[in-house]
């Protein structure tokens, strides 16, 4: 099982983006250094999603194109995605499970169910099963 290491700085960008894009689920990559079990995310992707939608999310297929060259460009390695849910807990929905096509990323959800205390988690998905990924929120 991975665990993810990730900045509060970076933590502050996701969470800002997906505030202003309330109502609508917020979307993006992330991308950084693995070394063993440890996934440290370096850089964050903000893309749009082409769902504009409170509850599901598409990810801009030219965007996330771009996004992956810009990883490989940095020496950075994708890890996985994010998502906002605006109105429910931090964990793959059914259809969140359903999409999730590669077992080798980490899916991290951002609940936004209470705006003051928002909840960040991290999932490996699988065979239509999901786990908890342990996630640790560092300070610069
Ligand atoms: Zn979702």
């Amino acid at each position: 099982m991975k665990r993810i290491s990730i900045n509060s700085e970076i933590f502050r960008t996701i969470t800002e983006h997906a505030m202003n894009e309330l109502p609508d689920e917020a979307c993006g990559l992330i991308a950084g250094k693995e070394e063993g079990d440890v996934r440290t995310v370096e850089k964050v992707y903000i893309l749009t999603n082409l769902d504009h939608s409170s509850e599901h999310f598409s990810i801009s297929p030219q965007e996330q194109l771009e996004a992956v060259k810009d990883i490989r460009a940095n020496g950075l390695k994708l890890l996985g995605n994010w998502h906002s849910h605006p109105a429910s807990p931090s964990r793959p929905s059914a259809e969140d499970i359903r999409l999730a096509f590669d077992k080798n990323m980490s899916y991290l959800i951002l609940s936004l169910m209470d705006k003051n205390k928002p909840v960040l988690n991290s999932f490996h998905i699988e065979n239509g099963a999901f786990a908890r990924e342990e996630i640790e929120i560092t300070e610069e």
